[in-house]
């Protein structure tokens, strides 16, 4: 139980609430397991969520609500993912309106619009879950 990096060490022992060593197996306080108190293990995927990954995600929400996808996408460095979506912003929201001028159309429009806006928000999220990002 002592490979580096594997597990998150808390400060304090669940059992007795001192302040225990990094990386001791018992709590020197109490006797307590530390894999049994305060030991947690983390996912590989919760450590590497960072300030980079959280930028990438406001920007992916917030200008998405303007009509604007793919930011969150250059920011995590997924070019082509970035282009992808930036492209479809283009299609989506500057030049299919101008040809679709019937009601029906524009709503079906819409929908696709706000199916595009979440799906780059969980394609967005989901490459950051599994570290691809
Ligand atoms: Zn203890």
């Amino acid at each position: 139980m002592n490979d580096e990096g594997t597990y998150i060490i808390s400060d304090t022992c669940a059992n007795c609430g001192k302040e225990m060593p990094e990386g001791a197996e018992y709590c020197p306080h109490c006797g307590a397991h530390a894999s049994q108190s305060n030991v947690r293990i983390s996912s590989p995927t919760v450590g590497r969520f960072t300030s980079r990954h959280i930028i990438a995600l406001l920007l992916a929400v917030i200008p998405g609500f303007f009509n604007i996808f793919g930011l969150g996408q250059l920011v995590l460095k997924r070019w082509s993912k970035a282009f992808v979506y930036i492209s479809i912003t283009i299609l989506l929201y500057y030049l299919a309106p101008s040809f679709l001028t019937t009601t029906g159309s524009q709503i079906l429009l819409t929908i696709f619009q706000v199916l595009v806006f979440m799906y780059s928000l969980f394609d967005l999220f989901g490459a950051i879950s599994r570290g691809e990002a």
